[in-house]
């Protein structure tokens, strides 16, 4: 069971090592360990040229590394240094949106909006294609209770739904303005990282050693990861990692509706097996994400299409999971709370009907969570998917790394106008500890609604059912839900 460290982080001074104490939530000592690099390679080109050192090297052009590119890049504080984006993949480049819509989209946060907006790609991003989305409604297949979350007593926009290559491709863009500050290499596969020692020696390069596929070595005063869920950069700098595969896969699709609609709430049910989800695209088309047992989403992969439309529709329409005895209790519990809390409630709405689905936009993607327990070490900060993955029901993955771009940022931009080394633990340790404070709480809150949900016993269906009941019926907890969903 995923538990909450309290990490206590204490900077030994002038050294590029720190000790930290790991203590369990109610303040026990787990142990100390040190951070730094416990092997490393002797270094024999102490006096090769400077031109292949850079100060900054982010490792990973995904959405987040390359947002981390343009967010360095554009930085004022930064603009001497000699910064370098490497991506294994090709450059995505779009001048208009494609005709069919991608699989892969993300349900993008408000905070996240302005990261981007800032960064000048949100822009794009509405040239592009986006769709906004003002209401959210949550429901158990197992029992009458929801929960909704509206602009009424909300901000504007709950969230935006992009696809992934638009992000990607409105950032690229963005970067190509900035190849003064920013260089960018696609194609380009790491293959190795060799650390510098903790202690330096006279005879070694003080910098991480970057290793290209083709086989050209580069240094870094600092390396970021930014390399995704099996992150080489993480693997190798020998990071502790807390991860494990959850017993779903989730399907995705391109979904037709059977009739034009307004298409701006977001819906998610939460069936035994796990939640379906359907996001706006347009008004004709939402995006599935549907969180399954393995053997079942292979199921859903194998059938044909008119089937595959069927199991969705059913699995957001039919009651064939729910009980009387806990439909009773939740009814009575309901008429209880709009007693109580005339204002509390709401009015179930629902969803569109599914008609087709997009041509081969079927794909199903294990799920698995995971958490690096350090997000730095000296000369070294990991950021995105490469420090922690979680599972998609609540939305978040890349949202937490757009919150890691612009907390990063802002610790190296003060570093380097206070003229310090970017890659020393010092301030690294300030974006660590500020991430894993906003990022564990909500990793844990996505592992438990996992947990609670993935049952259909009577006294788990019963206990979330009033649970979710009494949150809905309190307007500011909900508020401060989506709050924290918004950073
Ligand atoms: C089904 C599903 C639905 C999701 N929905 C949402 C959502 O609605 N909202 C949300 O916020 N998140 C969502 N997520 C999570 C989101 O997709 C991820 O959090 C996000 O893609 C992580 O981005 P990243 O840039 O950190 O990593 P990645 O996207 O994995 O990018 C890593 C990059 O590093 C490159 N790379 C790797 N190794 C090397 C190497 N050795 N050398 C050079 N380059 C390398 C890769 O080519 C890749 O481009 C969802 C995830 C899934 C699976």
């Amino acid at each position: 069971m995923f538990t909450l460290r309290r990490i206590s982080l204490a900077v030994a001074v002038g050294r590029p090592c720190v000790n930290v104490t790991v203590r369990s939530v109610n303040g026990a000592r787990l142990g100390n360990f040190t951070r730094g690099f416990s092997s490393t390679e002797s270094e024999e080109e102490s006096g090769k040229a400077q031109n292949d050192v850079y100060d900054i090297i982010i490792s990973g052009g995904g959405m987040v590394g390359t947002a981390m590119a343009c967010s360095l890049g554009f930085d004022p504080n930064l603009q001497s240094k000699k910064i370098l984006l490497l991506e294994a993949g090709p450059k995505k480049e779009m001048d208009k949106a494609p005709e069919v819509y991608s699989t892969r989209v993300s349900s993008i946060s408000p905070g996240s909006a302005t990261l981007l907006s800032g960064l000048g790609a949100w822009d794009h991003i509405i040239n592009l294609r986006c769709k906004s989305y003002q209401k959210m409604q949550v429901w158990d297949a197992c029992s009458d209770a929801l929960i909704t979350f509206d602009k009424e007593n909300l901000q504007d926009e709950m969230a935006y739904v992009v696809e992934n290559d638009v992000i990607v491709a409105a950032l690229t863009k963005q970067l190509q303005t900035l190849s003064e500050q920013v260089e960018v290499h696609y194609r380009t596969r790491v293959v190795k990282y060799t650390w510098p020692r903790p202690y330096q020696v006279s005879d070694s390069i003080p910098w991480v050693k970057v290793t290209l596929a083709s086989g050209q070595t580069l240094h870094t005063k600092l390396l970021i990861g930014a390399d995704g869920p099996n992150s080489m950069v993480r693997k190798e700098a020998g990071i502790p990692t807390v991860k494990w595969n959850y017993d779903q896969s989730a399907v995705v699709a391109v979904l037709h509706l059977s009739e034009p609609t307004e298409n701006n709430v977001a819906w998610q049910r939460f069936l035994p097996k796990g939640p379906i989800a359907m996001l706006p695209l347009s008004d004709t088309e939402s995006s599935l994400v549907w969180s399954t047992s393995h053997q079942h989403a292979e199921e859903l992969l194998q059938m044909d299409e008119e089937s595959f439309v069927d199991a969705i529709n059913s699995a957001f329409w039919s009651n064939e999971n729910q009980s009387d005895l806990i439909e009773a209790a939740g009814s009575l519990f309901r008429t209880a709370l709009s007693v109580l809390m005339p204002n509390g409630t709401s009015t179930r709405q629902l969803p569109p009907s599914v008609a087709g689905i997009g041509p081969k936009s079927r794909v199903m993607f294990p799920l698995g969570m995971g958490h690096a327990s350090e997000y730095i070490r000296h000369r070294v900060a990991l950021i995105g998917d490469a420090a922690h993955r979680v599972h998609p029901l609540a939305g978040q993955g890349a949202n937490l790394g757009f919150g890691d771009v612009a907390c990063l940022t802002q610790v190296l931009s003060q570093a380097a106008f206070n003229g310090k080394d970017l890659g020393a633990m010092q301030h690294l340790l300030e974006y660590e500890t500020e991430r894993q404070r906003h990022n564990l709480p909500m990793m844990a809150a996505i592992d438990l609604m996992k947990r609670l949900y993935s049952t259909n016993a009577a006294p788990m269906v019963l206990l979330r059912t009033l649970g979710l009941q009494a949150t809905n019926a309190l307007p500011p907890l909900k508020e401060q839900i989506i709050a924290y969903a918004s950073k």
